[in-house]
């Protein structure tokens, strides 16, 4: 076993981590840890999009009012304020940094509105890709000499008398076993779409460090609210971005119907993500699914009615992006036909409780960007403003960790918790049980794309819970069949297992008791949104591997009250 030692130490080296990192190692020494190479880190694969909200003179209010109605209502207001607030500062300190927003020839940033919006105030990245983002954070962080652990597993939490003490580390590369020190921990670990079969998070998005912060005594908030993006590629789960229809690209079913009309008369496509993937859900189920299975997105036309602006960067490099992912993905021509969509899962609205500078109800514990729960998103994210929470949330978080540690020592660690982490992994390396990793993994996948996606009802989220008690009870007998210390990916996926297995439960126990409808989470047997009863966030509580206990707390409303949701 190995320990190392620094002042804030960061689970997590994408969009939000990095920040994070970038803004506290100015002050004081910081480790970031991450289970893939920075530059794998999901955020790479983002579009770039992001809101800065109202420039020098605009009016913030339309922006969150726009945010809130997206979210439907659900959104802690004063976290939606440090969105409209902060974003533009923001946008000036990452161009300082080097990164390149794309322009006009007179130099104004180009923005426009996504889906369930009006305001124009998302921008993207010159490069079209989040890439661009963490590449120059990571630059900023190797001039600061800032550590990093790259491949490495975290696998705990130290906790103690209700402080955060450090975390406990795999090393991937050669199996050696680590503690890491700190006296504040931040956890940027990214979502767990890995949860649903169908979705578009890359395969390292299992929800770890929110697992992870849950089993060591973080609250989690507001769980049941699962993102699903109107359009992944059917049969791969690979995103076609909301740009696709921002530039004018429409849904049709089988009968070449354009069907949004029927669900969203004035947004049509361009409704929240909510509105459309019910929508385009509806169609399937009630039978008007191309091939009964899917719905197809027609953007044969972009291209001729874009072709005076083919030599703008940016439109070109969109529609070289849809092209090139249809032919090689579903083997269609974007010009001449339709291409296969259904919706997806995309987005963790929920995560571990933070307030809106990162901390959590653990001492020394913060958390920033998808892992984390400010509360910002409501029921339902808009899209681009997710790299926005990731920026400035991180950045708040650093901050914060990095004023939290001037006044705290580095304290003891409880080697009991490092001892049973040791024999954990010795236990799943040399297991010999009946149930194969890669089995239970499907079937937790399949079981929660069936019963607690789109649309949920009493019977179905029931009988997902027992599956997934019945899985989570296998997994005490696995057999992961490599005993080796070299790069052993069974033993990292029987450790992702196990955080899916207890995001799984906590999702489908927070749907099972929601009795309503709003935003992403929609109870067929409830079918309206009831605030006199359900505006309220959603706790978990750790319950030793029992079922977590589930409470709840009030919404932060200030100046938008809820309204009939219209689009
Ligand atoms: C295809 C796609 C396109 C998107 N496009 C946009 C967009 O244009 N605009 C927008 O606003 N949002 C977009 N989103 C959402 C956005 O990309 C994510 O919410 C955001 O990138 C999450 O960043 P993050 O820093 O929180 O986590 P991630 O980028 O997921 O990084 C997580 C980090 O944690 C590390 N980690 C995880 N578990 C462990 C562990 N056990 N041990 C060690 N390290 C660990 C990983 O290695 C990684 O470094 C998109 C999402 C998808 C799926």
């Amino acid at each position: 076993m190995i320990t190392k030692v620094h002042d804030v130490v960061i689970v997590g080296a994408g969009l939000a981590g990095l920040r994070a990192a970038e803004v506290s190692c100015k002050t004081v020494d910081v480790g970031i840890v991450s289970k893939v190479y920075p530059v794998r880190s999901h955020t790479v694969s983002a579009t770039g999009a992001l809101h800065i909200s109202p420039a020098p003179g605009e009016d913030p209010n339309e922006y969150m009012r726009e945010t809130i109605k997206g979210g439907d209502y659900l959104n802690d207001q004063d976290a939606v304020e440090v969105m409209a607030e902060e974003g533009f500062p923001e946008l000036i300190r990452l161009e300082d940094m080097g990164i390149v927003f794309h322009r006009t020839i007179s130099g104004a940033i180009i923005r426009s509105s996504p889906g369930g919006m009006t305001t124009r105030t998302a921008t993207i990245v010159s490069s079209g890709w989040a890439q661009e983002l963490v590449c120059t954070l990571q630059e900023q962080l190797y001039k600061r000499r800032v550590t990093f652990y790259n491949e490495f597993f975290v696998t705990s939490l130290l906790v103690k008398d209700g402080i955060c003490r450090g975390i406990t580390a795999y090393d991937i590369a050669d199996g050696e076993f680590y503690v890491i020190r700190a006296k504040a921990v931040i956890i940027a670990s990214g979502g767990g779409g890995r949860v649903y079969s169908v979705t578009s998070n890359s395969h390292i998005c299992t929800g770890d460090g929110t697992a992870i912060a849950f089993r060591a005594g973080a609250l989690l908030k507001d769980m049941e609210f699962v993102q699903f993006h109107p359009t992944v590629l059917y049969g791969t789960g690979i995103l076609i971005s909301e740009t696709a229809r921002v530039l004018g690209g429409y849904l049709v079913n089988a009968q070449g119907e354009r069907f949004m009309d029927k669900y969203a008369p004035h947004f049509k496509e361009m409704a929240p993500r909510d509105v459309v993937s019910q929508g385009m859900q509806k169609e399937i189920d009630e039978g008007r699914g191309i091939e009964g299975k899917y719905i197809g997105i027609d953007l044969r036309l972009l291209r001729k009615r874009f072709r005076r602006s083919m030599n703008i960067p940016m439109f070109k490099q969109r529609f070289d992006a849809f092209a090139e992912l249809a032919k090689n993905f579903a083997f269609v021509d974007i010009d001449k036909e339709l291409v296969p969509v259904i919706p997806g899962e995309h987005f963790t609205m929920g995560g571990i409780k933070t307030n809106i500078w990162g901390e959590t109800n653990v001492k020394g514990l913060f958390a920033a960007g998808e892992c984390a729960c400010t509360g910002v998103q409501g029921a339902n994210r808009e899209g681009a403003n997710a790299l926005t929470e990731c920026v400035l949330f991180g950045r708040r978080a650093g901050l914060k960790a990095a004023e939290f540690i001037k006044k705290a020592e580095l304290l003891d660690f409880p080697l009991e918790s490092v001892n049973s982490e040791l024999e954990k992994i010795n236990t799943l390396l040399s297991s010999k049980g009946n149930y194969d990793v890669s089995k239970i993994r499907t079937q937790l996948q399949d079981t929660m794309w069936k019963y607690s996606s789109l649309f949920r009802n009493q019977q179905g989220l029931e009988k997902c819970l027992r599956i997934v008690k019945d899985l989570k009870e296998k997994f005490k007998d696995i057999n992961i069949g490599d005993s080796s210390k070299t790069f052993n990916t069974a033993l990292i996926y029987a450790l992702e297992l196990e955080n899916l297995l207890d995001l799984a439960e906590c999702i489908v126990l927070g749907a099972l008791n929601r009795k309503e409808h709003r935003g992403a989470h929609y109870r067929e047997d409830f079918p309206e949104r009831d605030d006199e009863n359900w505006l309220k966030h959603s706790l978990f509580t750790y319950n030793n591997g029992n079922t977590p206990i589930l409470s709840y707390e009030p919404v932060i409303i200030k100046d938008f009250p809820p309204k009939a949701r219209e689009y």
